[in-house]
């Protein structure tokens, strides 16, 4: 049982669980709202945590896509979060981003010692820690940096949440998005409808199969409209991928 519990992802109800998650672990009230404000307003969804054993709560209760963390926290400091998700399987590769106002060299080794992927000293500008946010993101997982996803004649604006086939609107609901988002990351492969279920519908969540065909049946309509090419291949017992060529 944590004593404090973490701060929920703040999610926009409009839509999406698919932004960039970004866990800032900061105890300047100040700061978290300039931080919670800039990374908002560039895309990300920002979760709080005001010292180290409630970051390490937060993660394991929900894994951010990446974590900023201060050095300087009460109780536990930042170094000292970062080596301890290091140590642990789930969260050793987790993208951190330090944060910190000690700007000598040797911190900044030390932090990068402890399993930091950059280090930021204060003051820093927001729009240059957005940009080393989106290049730590780039370099680990290139599909979440970016803004928007193409592929043949469908573009995905990850940020806006607006899909366009051949310039027109498509209209898709959350899971057809979630769907599509990830056959643009992945095109041209093939996956089995468990594998759609694990990577879309999430390992914990219990859905029949033929759920998949159901959603993918959904996607295929709004995607084609009447008469565009079917994008979506069919792959006889094997599964679904989207691809131009089939
Ligand atoms: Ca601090």
């Amino acid at each position: 049982m944590s004593m404090a519990a973490p701060v929920p992802l703040r999610r926009d109800p409009q839509a999406t669980t698919m932004k960039p998650r970004v866990l800032v672990v900061e105890d300047e009230a100040a700061l978290v709202e300039l931080l919670r404000y800039n990374l908002e307003q560039a895309g990300f969804a920002v979760a709080v945590a005001c010292d180290g054993e409630e970051a390490l709560a937060a993660v394991k209760e929900d894994t951010p896509d990446l974590i900023l963390l201060d050095w300087m926290l009460p109780l536990m400091s930042g170094i000292e979060v970062c080596r301890q998700l290091r140590r642990q399987t789930p969260t050793a590769n987790l993208p951190i981003i330090m944060l910190t106002a000690r700007g000598e060299e040797g911190d900044r080794v030390r932090g990068l010692d402890a399993g930091a992927d950059d280090y930021v000293a204060k003051p820093f500008s927001p729009t240059e820690l957005v940009a080393r946010i989106r290049a730590v993101l780039r370099r680990i997982r290139p599909a979440l940096a970016d803004e928007a996803l193409s592929y043949a004649d469908i573009v995905m604006d990850l940020v806006a949440h607006r899909v366009t086939r051949a310039g027109k609107p498509v209209h898709l609901g959350p899971t057809e998005f979630r769907l599509l988002r990830h056959f643009m990351e992945h095109p041209g492969r093939v996956f089995s409808r468990e594998q759609l279920l694990d990577s879309v519908w999430g390992k914990d969540v219990y859905v029949e199969a033929r759920t998949v065909d159901v959603h993918i049946r959904r996607l295929r309509i709004a995607l084609n409209g009447d008469h565009d090419a079917d994008l979506i291949r069919t792959v006889r017992a094997a599964g679904y991928a989207l691809d131009a060529q089939g």
